[in-house]
């Protein structure tokens, strides 16, 4: 085995991007690493829930604890919500280890060999747990932007195996099943899990892993875009992603079951080449297919621009493009000394500041989840969410309209129409 670098070429947290793309591991390659204030963050919040779940599952002293906390605390990311987040954490692992017949072996930010499945593969697994026949596997996520499930969840899966690997001298064959959970406790409280037999995660990895992996390691993937595109370092440069959004006009398949297929597209083409009669209106099944295809088209747009406007600032020239400077907004050099001014010339205070309550949200936050239900969870209502439109593989039911009562129609509730 090849001596792993600090960052894995095909890298378990990219597993998503690469088994789709598998040319993209390679293509990164030229971009530089990207940091940003969120993986600073991640970082930080990451080492408050380790101490956190140290603290009650290996010997550690309060004094200890406490020491190793302030140092947290001193880090320019540190966020009072860190600890909050790190409780959950730890309410998650104590729950899962209470589920063993016996206390099991926990074990923290293990580095695990995934060299089996992919050349040079490696990565870290925030904490496991063995005991009975039972592999459990926990990924905690600090963002707060993106849902990320543990069903079907390829890093997960990956540090199983590796998780396996490493336990197998000691548990050898006992271990026959698996379950992977994610913490993400800033967007829900929900813990996320899947169970998988050792037999169905092997078979996952034979198939699934090793030939993405070996194609993405050596070079020889090709550019395949998509929504994993939005974390690619090379999103805003990448040929492939723009190809594929620019070319809208020249459609010759579709990915998508049981919709247009690709001579329907041909088909249409050739028609509008020779001047056929092509109906102007997109048809449904037309517009099913656009809506996927142009899913991200405003994210990679997005990416252009940031990219065009870094690269001109950086002295590049973009024929045609320039950065300006935007608008300007005025603003108190001092705002408490501007309002005492306003007020000594006789304004009410009332009219200078606007009073509206906390979201329900910023409420909970404030009191705690058990105090706010019982101050005023008899106040609280969950009406009916707006019509959101959502592709057909989303675990959210139809939408059901409930049935408008008498002189409810929409437009003609004073018997006046819409229009
Ligand atoms: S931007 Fe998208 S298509 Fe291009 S290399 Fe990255 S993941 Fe692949």
């Amino acid at each position: 085995m090849a001596t792993p670098t600090e960052h894995a070429v095909v890298s378990v947290s990219a597993y998503n991007r690469w088994s789709h793309c598998t040319a993209a591991p390679r293509f990164e390659e030229q971009f530089p690493a990207e940091s940003n204030v969120y993986t600073e963050e991640g970082r930080l919040a990451h080492s408050v829930c380790e101490l956190y779940a140290r603290k009650y599952f290996t010997v550690m002293s309060t004094r200890k604890f406490n020491s190793e906390l302030k140092k947290l605390k001193e880090d320019p990311m540190w966020q009072d919500e860190m600890v909050k987040c790190a409780e959950i954490y730890l309410a998650t692992l104590k729950e899962a280890a209470n589920g063993f017949t016996t206390a099991p072996i926990v074990a923290f930010e293990e580095r695990v060999d995934l060299a089996d499945y992919i050349p040079e593969g490696f990565g870290t697994c925030d904490c496991a747990m063995v005991g009975d026949d039972v592999l459990r596997v926990f990924d905690y996520k600090h963002g707060k932007g993106v849902f990320v499930s543990s069903v079907n969840n390829g890093q997960m899966r990956l540090y199983a195996l590796g998780m396996l690997k490493k336990y197998y001298p000691l548990f050898g064959d006992t271990i026959k099943r698996v379950c992977t959970a994610i913490v993400q406790p800033r967007i829900t409280e929900e813990i996320t899990e899947e169970w998988i037999s050792v037999d169905e995660l092997l078979t996952w990895a034979e198939t699934s892993v090793i030939p993405q992996a070996q194609m993405a390691f050596y070079g020889l993937g090709s550019f395949e875009p998509g929504e994993w595109c939005k974390f690619c370092r090379g999103r805003a440069q990448c040929r492939g992603r723009a190809e594929y959004y620019a070319g809208f006009s020249e459609y010759t398949a579709t990915q998508i079951e049981g919709r247009l297929t690709e001579s329907d597209w041909g088909a249409r083409q050739l028609a509008a080449e020779y001047g056929a009669d092509v109906p102007p209106v997109l048809d449904d099944d037309e517009v099913a297919d656009l809506l996927i295809k142009a899913a991200g088209l405003v994210d990679w747009y997005e990416d252009l621009q940031e990219y065009a406007r870094s690269a001109i600032l950086a002295g590049h020239v973009i024929p045609g493009w320039k950065v300006v400077e935007g608008k300007r907004q005025r603003a108190f050099t001092d705002a408490d000394a501007a309002m005492k001014r306003i007020l000594d010339a006789g304004y009410d205070k009332s009219l200078l500041y606007d009073y509206k309550p906390k979201t329900l949200a910023q409420l909970e936050k404030l009191t705690g989840k058990t105090q706010f239900g019982e101050l005023v969870g008899d106040l609280i209502t969950l009406p009916p969410g707006k019509p959101t439109l959502a592709a057909e593989s989303d675990k959210r039911p139809p939408y059901q309209p409930t049935a408008p009562g008498p002189g409810e129609f929409a437009g003609e509730q004073d018997g006046r129409s819409a229009e």
